[in-house]
């Protein structure tokens, strides 16, 4: 008898099998990139687009990411800051893209400096993606008042 050959398709399987589930386990209920028959019952909850995901938790599929994106524009967006090591001062926003918020640090570094010409050896201007609390509101930054949103404002 040769050895192997008796070692069936079944075994194969199996090992695939075994294999998927550990994989399926390795990245989580969370990454929405195994179906709910993968997870033991009660571990996981089906999201409205039948992908499994965590109990009380978002879902991690990408199709539902990219949803969650277009809709959380309140708890989620992008800043024009002020470092100062590690403090942060959110000066404008929030703004719905990154670009958005890029454009108008010009104007909030004019400002700010404008304020305290010292400044501008210490701090440095960026932009910072932020996400509210649970349950929360993104607040308004510090200089939507005084510059506006936008120029032209
Ligand atoms: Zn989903």
């Amino acid at each position: 008898m040769e050895q192997g050959t008796h070692l069936g398709d079944e075994d194969a399987a199996l090992k695939w099998l075994r294999g998927t589930i550990d994989h399926a386990d390795e990245v989580g209920v969370g990454s929405g990139r195994y179906g709910p028959h993968w997870y033991t019952p009660g571990t996981h909850e089906v999201c409205e687009n039948g992908h499994a995901k965590p109990l009380d938790g978002p879902c991690g599929h990408s199709y539902c990411v990219g949803q969650q994106a277009t809709v959380d524009a309140r708890t989620e967006g992008f800043y024009v800051t002020v470092r100062d090591r590690a403090k942060v001062g959110f000066l404008l926003g929030p703004y719905a893209t990154h670009d958005e918020a890029r454009g108008e640090v010009g104007r909030a570094r004019d400002e700010v400096l404008s304020r305290d010409p010292f400044g501008a050896s210490f701090w440095s201007f960026g932009t910072v993606k932020a996400t509210a609390k649970p349950g929360r509101e993104l607040k308004p930054g510090k200089l939507n008042d005084v510059i506006g949103l936008t120029a032209g404002e």
